[in-house]
């Protein structure tokens, strides 16, 4: 039997369980606050270190308000351990313990209750307002990116060309001997075949120099009537400057059938210079040499900028050159399998880059090609 205890012995232990619980909710005591006070958010600071969220601050405070708790009120806390020492109290100070035991434990449980109501009240607030959709704020969305100038200019003279009736042919880029000059009926010493302008792999095929490859595949796999136009990556052994590049764009068409003659040549280069600057522009053509064309021309449309009066994209000509075609030459149509005396057709050929630089004005080609977004950006 143990000794029995009065009330004097017992109310140490519960004055020792208030002084341990005061020390450790001097922390706690701004939850008992409304959680939209001011003092709420201040309170916790003291919950994790600068530059962490309130949100995870809360949280902490929640996981060591619940902590609390248990260490003061739970089934291991002296204050549970205590109420079994009630028993030992002498009967007539047993009311006066119990009663004492009891106010204690309402002083603490209380405010913990409350402490832990307004977290997590102040948790699900930031939760709703960070999940809830607010459709008139701007979203977050990445850049979508968008085509190269040169792309865009591609697909206008692509769909001017398809609304004309013609075919778009895609080619290799690495070319035998055969399709890159002789097809093209460019004699064995013409300088194009000179390394110096021509790129060869080790074992002697070229990249191709122009987009007319393109044109003889078409002829031999389609044969005649044709009408396609070829638009294509090209190279040359040229050093680079504003307005050399040793890889660049072109479009080649062609146009193979009976009875063509040159007013077709000039008739459809009009029409799509037209299509491409506008309805007042003029075409010219000037007399030139070409292996694979005869006769040939090069041709000059009237500057779309200033109309002819001369400005400093066409330098004052009020002309710009743009590039070259001709009558297939019967040669050509031969080396295709295309009969001469049947056929005839005409060809043209012009540098995508280059009229990307006149259309938008830019002083070097290579802007084209250095896949610098600050620049390619202006052309979202
Ligand atoms: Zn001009």
């Amino acid at each position: 039997m143990t000794a029995e205890i009065n009330f004097e012995d017992f109310k140490p232990r519960v004055d020792a369980i208030e002084e341990a619980f005061q020390q450790k909710w001097e922390r706690f005591r701004y939850f008992v606050l409304e959680p939209d006070r001011p003092e709420f958010a201040e309170g916790l600071n003291s919950f994790g270190p600068e530059g962490i969220s309130l949100l995870e601050k809360a949280k902490s405070a929640l996981t060591q308000a619940k902590e609390f708790q248990t260490e003061m009120l739970g089934r291991k806390s002296r204050l549970s351990a205590l109420r079994k020492e009630i028993r030992n109290v002498a009967a007539a100070d047993r009311g006066v313990a119990g009663q004492a035991m009891t106010r204690l434990e309402l002083q603490m449980s209380q405010p913990l209750e409350i402490v832990e109501t307004h977290l997590n009240h102040f948790i699900g607030t930031i939760l709703t307002r960070q999940e809830a959709l607010d459709v008139t704020l701007p979203g977050w969305r990445p850049r979508r990116g968008h085509l190269h100038p040169i792309t865009l200019v591609r697909e206008r003279i692509e769909d001017i060309f398809v609304s004309l009736g013609y075919a778009i042919e895609d080619g290799r880029e690495i070319e035998t001997d055969f399709y890159n000059f002789t097809a093209l009926n460019i004699p064995d010493n013409h300088p194009a075949r000179a390394s110096q302008d021509t790129f060869y792999t080790s074992d002697g095929f070229a990249l191709r120099s122009q987009t007319s490859t393109v044109q003889i595949h078409a002829m031999q796999r389609r044969g005649a009537p044709l009408r396609m136009i070829a638009p294509g990556r090209v190279f040359r052994r040229d050093t680079p400057d504003p307005t050399h590049n040793p890889m660049f764009f072109q479009v080649e068409g062609l146009c193979v059938d009976r009875g063509i003659t040159m007013a077709h040549l000039k008739g459809t280069v009009a029409e799509f210079l037209r299509r491409m600057f506008g309805a007042q522009t003029v075409t010219r053509f000037r007399p030139s040499y070409f292996p694979f064309t005869e006769p040939s021309a090069e041709f000059d449309f009237s500057c779309f900028k200033c109309g002819g009066s001369g400005c400093r994209i066409c330098k004052n000509s009020g002309w710009i050159e743009l590039g070259g075609s001709g009558m297939v030459h019967p040669n050509v149509l031969r080396g295709a399998g295309v009969d001469p005396e049947e056929f005839s057709g005409f060809a043209f050929g012009l540098g995508i880059d280059r009229m990307v630089a006149l259309m938008y004005g830019l002083d070097d080609i290579r802007l084209l090609f250095e896949n610098d977004v600050r620049f390619l950006r202006q052309f979202d």
